[in-house]
Parts: structure tokens; sequence; C-alpha cells
């Protein structure tokens, strides 16, 4: 599989139809072969009315190619899926779901809204591992917007019209290795040290600007780098760069985020910035294949809270796009 396309005719030539989907599909997830997932069977017919699905000729069971992918039980074409994830993976900013409607031909704006959303919702590996060695830690605001306002703006650590994030940047060598950001209720070591907890493996140094809240993360080393605000962007360069990244591109590519979903964004984020170098790997990871079913509810992704709890190994229903 390490021929991907590389450029967007070619995509479009590779998967031109559903059946091309389909084989792209088999040949990911049954590289030897099919094997039937409940009795092991190697023998198995292709259902004539679903092309997608394989009847293993041991037990009887049915079995569809999309099964443990994002696209399972999904009403809209395969096409569309690899598409939009290839648009997603190989755009340097990603694209929102108004000029993915309009390139897919997509009717409803809920649909391609819910395709994005469900994309999104796949970049975040649950089993990814924490941040290890030397780690930046530091923190920003971004402005936020409701539907009516205009995008707030301001500075410091104060929080009025504006959304604190947190980044973590692995150093490897000279250079940033893996990067987690999320929002943080307020700049207290409560909250701060849930963050570290949560990102950074034991053991790690921290190097941060030597914020107070900081030492309040027991498990880790803390090398504080006090220094002025003059200063701190050559001390903690990558997390600087990443947030001034992380704001252009807010204001870029959708009109400012919104405080209900910033997590996902920040999660589209990371992503891009993590496969920076291996968009086959991110377009794979996207759709769904050789991952883990993590099932999707309609509600989660409009309620984002519960999404945290409930739904990486929930037995939901699909809601399907
Ligand atoms: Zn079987």
């Amino acid at each position: 599989m390490a021929d991907f396309p590389r450029s967007l005719p070619e995509f479009r030539r590779r998967f031109a139809d559903e059946a091309a989907c389909v084989q792209y599909l088999a040949a990911a997830r049954w590289p030897d072969g099919f094997r039937c997932p409940t009795c092991g069977g190697a023998t198995a017919w292709r259902l004539s009315t679903k092309p997608s699905t394989w009847e293993c000729a041991g037990c009887g069971k049915q079995t569809s190619v999309t099964a443990g992918t994002v696209m399972h039980g999904s009403k809209l074409k395969l096409t569309a899926w690899f598409w939009a994830a290839y648009l997603m993976a190989t755009h340097a900013n990603g694209i929102s779901a108004t000029p993915l409607q309009m390139q897919l031909g997509i009717g409803a704006y809920k649909t391609a809204w819910l395709l994005c959303a469900k994309l999104r919702r796949a970049m975040v590996d649950p089993e990814r591992n924490p941040l290890a060695g030397v780690v930046e830690v530091d923190e920003t605001t971004i402005p936020f917007r409701t539907k009516e306002d205009p995008v707030a703006g301001g500075g410091g650590r104060s929080q009025a019209g504006k959304m604190p994030v947190i980044a973590a940047v692995e150093i490897v060598g000279d250079g940033p290795g893996r990067l987690r950001l999320a929002p943080i209720a307020d700049y207290s070591a409560e909250s701060i040290g849930a963050f570290v907890a949560t990102n950074i493996a034991g053991g790690a140094t921290l190097k941060t600007d030597g914020w107070a809240a900081y030492p309040g993360a027991p498990e880790v080393n803390h090398d504080p780098h006090v220094v002025g605000t003059m200063a701190a962007h050559v001390v903690l360069a990558w997390t600087h760069r990443v947030f001034a990244n992380l704001k252009r591109w807010a204001l870029g590519v959708y009109p400012g985020l919104r405080h209900n979903h910033l997590q996902s964004y920040l999660d589209e984020f990371v992503f891009r910035f993590n496969r920076r170098r291996t968009r086959h790997a991110a377009f794979r990871s996207m759709l769904g294949i050789g991952t883990r079913t993590r099932p999707v509810t309609y509600k989660m992704l409009i309620t984002p809270e519960l999404a945290g709890s409930a739904s990486r190994k929930s037995a939901s229903p699909f809601f399907t796009v």
C-alpha cells in the first residue's frame, strides 16, 4: 500500500468507482485473502446484491468490508468518503464542511458537516502513547465566536472572549516530534496537571516558562525557564510556532473556532501536524482502516461533552451520513 496517489487526478482515476474502493479496503483488511471474523474460515462469496459484503462459506456470517471503519453503515458512497478523507489528509490546511459539500456535490450541508465531523473523530487514536523525553509545554488563548458574535480578541492570561489552550511538543534532536493540544478551563495547577497527566509520560522533562502551576504535576521532572515575554518565543520555540500556525489556521479555514467543538478542531490540527510526512497513513487512519470500531452517534458529535466518556467503545448505533 505504499503506492499512495500523488495527485488529485491520480487519486480520482484510482478510486473512480465503488468497486475500486471496495477492492482497496478488502486488500487492506485481508492482505492474505478473506478471513471470517466469526469462524476464521477463508472461503467466502461476495454478495451480488451488496458487492461490499462477503458471506462466509463455513458459517454463513456476512461481513461488510467497511465494518470497523468510519464508513460502516453509511448511506454515502465510498467514493465520497475516500475523496473527503483524501482532501482532509493531504490539504495543508484541511477542508471545512462548506467547500467539501460543493466539491463532493453533496445535497445537504448537514450531511457534509457530519462527514467532516466523523472523519475528524477518527483522527484521535485511542491507544496513542503519551509524549516522552523533553517536552515543551505552554499555554495561549485563542479567540472564539458564538453564532451571533464577531471574533473576540485580546491578550495575556485573562480569559474574556477567549479560550485557553495548552500545548505540548516533544523535542526530538533540534526539531519537533509529536504534538498534543487541549482546551483547559483555566491556568490552575489542577487544569494543567490534568493535561500533563493525560498526555505526557511519567519521567518526561517539561520545559516551561516557569508559570507557578506547572510544578503541580508530580510525575514529571520540571525544568522551568523563567523568561520575560520577550524571550519566551526563543526558549519555547516550538509551542510558539504551533500557536501561531494554529491561530492562522483557525481564522483561515474556519470563520473562527466555536467553543463547543474546540477539542475536535484541535484534534484535527494535531493530526495533520503529527502526520505531516505520512499522508498515506493519515488517509488510512482517517477512514478507520486498520483501526478498531469506534461508533459515533450524531448526538455525540453535536454534544462533544458526551463523546469523551462514551464514544470509544460504546455499542451505540451509528448515525449514518
Ligand atoms: Zn465464518
